[in-house]
């Protein structure tokens, strides 16, 4: 197979093939689970469907896994805050996830453990990497990892042990030998809940996020797999860690490759919940159908950073309607497979051969979609949509699209939005009403204003 993927641990393209023919094994770290996802979180989701997607489109088995983090401090903290239990408050946020990501397109991962379910596989490496001395008990009852005895420390990050400590800003060592050493275990404190604390021989306590992740890829994909993925600021220190971790305790390369998406941006910050800048998958829903929310994440490449507003999604959302257009101007066929030695399907395949490279896998279709405009080819119409589907897109009824004003924008929708309008030149906030009645029309909606009030019909 001639796909290339950009390693972070080398900082280079390579050939990709798996280590076990005609299976890949890939890891990702997934949320933890305190509150709803929002449109940073969607796109590691979504960068990583498209990965399983297109690695399944080119004949390949993928078992893909990503984890759910279902206990850190923010979890506790949130569930004493609303008076529940831990485990109500990860079921439904879990339930809420599968439902936001379910309605973007994301599929379902092969597996998807929760930390909780693996605490004995993790007392188990931490007591493995105490006996290789890369762990110590602290004097305040934590158990730590010690960075400067593991050689390959900085290797993911590509820094030295003092470039990193120089950047490292907390001086606090709590315990800790080195100020990069990290937690492991942390022992129990009194006004914990006792649904955080677990009984070892380390004392009674909870894992740090980062060996959860270590016994829980170790444990569903074995010692060594391909892919190792996460967003990018999982890599220092949270990966790089979890290779000391793992490598330190099996003497082996954790994953081949180690792959991670870019930030969403917003007004040139990263959206983040520690930021307030962000945006929920549900925010997002009420105003755009979720094909154009996923189109909009798809079209860029995934290592890039993702510019978020509305004008950028108002211009996926008319870049996706030119598309089904052309798909509405035929009954597309329904061949049985791709044809990959169609020009066409050979451009988009060399696309995203190299690293998953949709912007240009986007391009394609877009030509596709001129020449069924063009010559009302129904094989090519079938084809536009077969590509469509490798990204997860164009699978709908193209007039049905066409048709829905936008954001499967219904009628109540439509109308909530022409009295906020109305009520914004009731105060004379023309610049309010005239974005209300842009924003509209980018969703093909087209306002009609006369003495009886406003009306609303399909632009043509
Ligand atoms: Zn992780």
């Amino acid at each position: 197979m001639s796909l290339r993927i950009y390693n972070t641990l080398s900082r280079a393209l390579e050939d990709f093939s798996p280590l076990e023919p005609g299976h890949v094994r890939m890891y990702v770290c997934g949320m933890t689970i305190y509150d709803l996802c929002h449109i940073g979180h969607a796109r590691m989701m979504m960068a990583f469907d498209v990965v399983q997607r297109w690695l399944k489109a080119s004949g390949l088995r993928v078992t893909y896994v990503r984890n759910i983090t279902d206990i850190d401090d923010k979890i506790i903290k949130r569930a004493l805050e609303r008076g529940i239990t831990i485990r109500q408050l990860t079921d439904e946020m879990i339930a809420a996830m599968h439902q936001d990501i379910g309605l973007l397109g994301i599929e379902p991962p092969s597996v998807e453990p929760r930390a909780t379910e693996y605490v004995p596989q993790m007392l188990s490496l931490i007591g493995q990497l105490e006996g290789k001395g890369l762990a110590y008990r602290a004097s305040n009852g934590d158990v730590n990892y010690s960075v400067r005895k593991f050689d390959g420390y900085g290797k993911l990050s590509g820094k030295s042990l003092d470039e990193l400590r120089a950047g490292e800003r907390v001086a606090v060592l709590d315990g800790k030998e080195d100020p990069l050493d990290f937690v492991l275990w942390k022992a129990s404190k009194p006004e914990e809940p006792p649904e955080a604390k677990w009984d070892s021989s380390f004392g009674s306590g909870r894992p740090g996020w980062h060996i959860e992740c270590s016994a829980m890829c170790g444990a569903t994909l074995g010692e060594t797999f391909d892919i190792h993925g996460g967003g990018a600021d999982l890599q220092f220190p949270h990966h790089e860690n979890e290779i000391a971790q793992s490598e330190g305790a099996t003497g082996k390369p954790l994953a081949k490759f180690w792959v991670h998406n870019g930030f969403v941006r917003v007004d040139n910050e990263k959206m983040s919940k520690s930021l307030g800048n962000f945006f929920t998958i549900r925010d997002v829903l009420k105003t755009y159908d979720a094909e154009t929310v996923r189109f909009f994440i798809v079209r860029a490449h995934y290592r890039s950073a993702l510019n978020y507003s509305d004008a950028h999604l108002d211009d996926a959302r008319q870049a996706l309607k030119r598309l089904y257009t052309a798909l509405s101007l035929v009954t597309p066929s329904q061949a049985a497979s791709i044809d990959w030695t169609n020009p066409y399907a050979a451009r988009f395949k060399a696309a995203m051969d190299e690293d998953f490279g949709t912007p240009e896998a986007v391009a394609v279709l877009f030509d596709l979609a001129s020449e069924v405009n063009k010559t009302r080819s129904v094989e090519l119409a079938g084809l536009l949509q077969a590509l469509g589907g490798c990204l997860g897109i164009l699978q709908g009824d193209p007039k049905a699209f066409l048709q829905s004003g936008a954001a499967g924008v219904d009628e109540s929708e439509i109308q909530a939005q022409i009295a906020a309008r109305a009520a914004a030149k009731a105060a004379k906030n023309f610049a309010e009403a005239d974005r209300i009645r842009n924003h509209l029309l980018a969703q093909g909606i087209v306002l009609k204003d006369s003495a009886a009030g406003t009306t609303w019909e399909a632009a043509q």
